[in-house]
């Protein structure tokens, strides 16, 4: 049958990926349908119950900017928060959050359901409908018919789904859950060039079951660090320590014995894993020299007796998993409650994408998450809301969106996947990002929410909250240019201690701010306050420091942005035949006819593509006009 109602953006995949799509197309005024699997799951976390990290927080703070789920869920949900690098530059900072899996998905299906213009469907598509080079909707898999004008596909590990426990294999889109085979195969028959990817998690473990006496603990920061910008200290519920315990020689010489059984090292799987995310005999082989590798004993929850052993995901059989986990100092006695596993997986090679994250072969449909060759909730979370932008956008009949790399991490990820294409599971990093300085975590929102606001993904109360942080930050900074420190006074006098020399001129507060020895706290209260009164907002308070502290560094790396504009929007014509470019090298020529990049700026960060090879480009272009 065919649904009585037309949809504008129907999204397939209740993920990560698909429920930032659904929100953001619905929050931009489109009547949107998410159909996923089972309502049930929607939001939840595949592997590790924890959002964030490095790269990634930067990730779900861009998210939260314009508005999306990630960020308000992890505030909600998380029972532990740290800051990582904390002793490092803001660039790398990062904020982790353990959530607690059951209450994530609670916050994410109660912000679904909640959410004006948005109706949830629970069944598997099996079909989609293209008529000519154009998506017209998607067919379930008891034959019920939705029409929609823009289609966006986030079914994660789903597609062609496999899972190995040691040799033993069985379809699965994940533990528990149905792969999607009928949709896979329907896709393999579409033009795109497809591959497979592995990814895997570890056994849990009873916490009845350990002796956490002989493990170290850690305990989260206090304050807790917030993940959204409309976060409070009030929403994070009970907070709780992680245990740290390691592995030994005797751990690794189980994994060595068994290494025959393990269908990574028998060639049963064929998919490339997460480089950086390994499992544990991925990492007894590699690193063989190591005598030991750290475990991290998460909690899985606050009403629940299950953990997380993070770092020994595995595809070895339950009994070597259970002889591993039991040769662990304090989990001798552990009882396995899941086995760990490994999954792989149908992706689409993202180079058939535009940077709208719309299919280069099929009009009006878009991918978006683990589909597109990455692994992470984050990474899937961010292509999700930059998929669910654009389709809305697609269906207002507008010009499509992407962030450019300077503007945020999000730019960074949809760039490096379009123009790059990925031969292993994608995952983000501060690295990644030639322009880190200016794309902190903590100014994602100073980057996006105007923008977010303009598209429509941006509320009131936000852009309220919002705008009062932009203008008290402007206030505070003039204040403090306006405010003089004399050389002998009582003021110089406070700060005498701290500095190498005492002050031998009149010095106004932000420039003592840029100074090393000294920090906002030093100067705040120093002579008067902000409108006399408390500055107690700790967000108004770092973005002054960071701003006044790295200004140097911020303005140079503004500088090289700017010279790299005067070329990044030169187009490369869609017919250009690279082979005739003189001077490039053969490699260079081939790499550029198949990524067949949009814009110079693309064509230049390609890997191997030389800022030589990119004035022969510049070159030939002039030459041809
Ligand atoms: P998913 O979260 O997989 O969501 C896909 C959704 O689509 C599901 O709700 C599914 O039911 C639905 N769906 C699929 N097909 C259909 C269909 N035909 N019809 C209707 N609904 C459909 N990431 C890391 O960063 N580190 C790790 O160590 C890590 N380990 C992992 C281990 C395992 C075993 C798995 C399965 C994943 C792991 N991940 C890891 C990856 C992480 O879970 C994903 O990156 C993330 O969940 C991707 O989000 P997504 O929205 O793209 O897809």
């Amino acid at each position: 049958m065919d649904y009585p109602n037309r949809f504008d953006v129907i999204v397939i995949g209740g993920g990560h990926a698909g429920t930032e799509a659904a929100l953001a197309a619905a929050r931009m005024g489109c009547q949107t349908l998410l159909l996923t699997h089972n309502i049930e799951t929607l939001g939840q976390m595949s592997c590790n119950p924890a959002i964030g990290g490095i790269g990634k927080s930067h990730l779900v703070k861009e998210i939260d900017a314009l508005g999306g789920a990630m960020g308000l869920a992890t505030d909600q949900a998380g029972i532990q928060f740290r800051v990582l690098n904390a002793r490092k530059g803001p660039a790398v900072r990062a904020t982790r959050a353990q959530a607690d899996r059951v209450r994530y998905k609670a916050s994410i299906r109660g912000l679904l359901e909640n959410q004006p213009n948005l109706t949830l469907f629970q069944q598997g598509v099996d079909d989609l409908i293209v008529d000519g080079d154009t998506v017209r909707g998607a067919v379930t898999q008891t034959g019920i018919r939705f029409l929609g004008e823009t289609v966006v596909l986030c079914t994660g590990t789903f597609l062609g789904g496999i899972i190995h426990i040691g040799l033993d294999t069985h379809t699965g889109g994940r533990a528990g859950d149905p792969p999607a085979n009928a949709l896979a195969q329907r896709l393999r028959a579409l033009p795109f060039r497809v591959d497979r990817l592995k990814t895997g998690t570890p056994p849990r473990i009873d916490a009845k079951s350990v002796d956490f006496s002989v493990l170290e603990e850690q305990p989260g920061d206090a304050p807790s660090p917030l993940m959204s910008y409309m976060g409070s200290h009030a929403m994070h519920p009970r907070q709780v320590s992680c245990h740290i315990a390691h592995t030994n020689a005797h751990t690794h010489e189980i994994i060595f014995a068994n290494l025959d059984r393990s269908p990574m090292y028998s060639g049963v799987i064929e998919g490339v894993g997460p480089r950086y995310c390994p499992s544990i005999e991925d990492k007894v082989h590699r690193f063989a020299d190591k005598a030991s590798h750290q475990v991290f004993i998460e909690p899985e929850g606050l009403e629940t007796n299950e953990l997380y052993p993070n770092g020994i995901s595995t595809s070895l059989p339950f009994d070597v998993q259970l002889e591993v986990v039991r040769s662990i100092r304090g989990l001798e006695n552990a009882h396995i409650t899941r086995p760990g596993y490994a999954i792989e997986y149908d992706f689409f090679d993202p180079r058939d994408l535009r940077h709208s994250l719309e299919t280069r072969f099929i009009h009006n449909l878009f991918f978006a998450g683990q589909i597109n060759g990455t692994t992470g909730y984050e990474e899937a979370g961010a292509q999700g809301l930059l998929a669910g932008v654009n389709a809305a956008l697609r269906v207002r009949g507008e010009a499509s969106w992407c962030p450019r790399r300077d503007e945020a991490y999000l730019g960074v990820l949809v760039d490096d996947l379009i123009s790059m294409g990925t031969q292993e599971p994608y995952r983000m990093f501060t690295s990644r990002a030639e322009y880190r300085l200016l794309l902190r975590e903590d100014n994602a929102d100073l980057r996006l929410t105007e923008t977010g606001r303009s598209l429509g993904l941006v509320d009131d109360a936000r852009w309220a909250a919002f705008s009062a942080k932009r203008e008290a930050i402007v206030v505070e900074q003039a204040r403090l240019k306006a405010t003089w420190i004399q050389p002998g006074s009582s003021e110089a006098g406070q700060l005498a201690a701290k500095l190498p020399k005492p002050l031998n001129r009149e010095y106004n507060l932000l420039e003592l701010l840029k100074r090393p020895e000294l920090n906002y706290a030093d100067l705040v209260t120093l002579k008067g306050q902000l409108n006399g009164e408390d500055v107690t907002d700790e967000r108004v308070a770092e973005q002054v420091q960071i701003q006044a502290k790295y200004q140097g560094y911020i303005e140079r790396q503004q500088g090289e942005i700017d010279k790299l504009k005067r070329h990044e929007a030169t187009p490369l014509p869609a017919d250009l035949d690279y082979t005739r470019v003189e001077g490039l090298s053969n490699e260079i020529r081939d790499k550029l006819n198949a990524a067949r990049p949009e814009t110079l700026a693309q064509a230049g960060r390609i890997s191997g593509v030389t800022p030589a090879a990119v004035s022969l480009l510049l070159i030939y272009l002039k030459k041809r006009r």
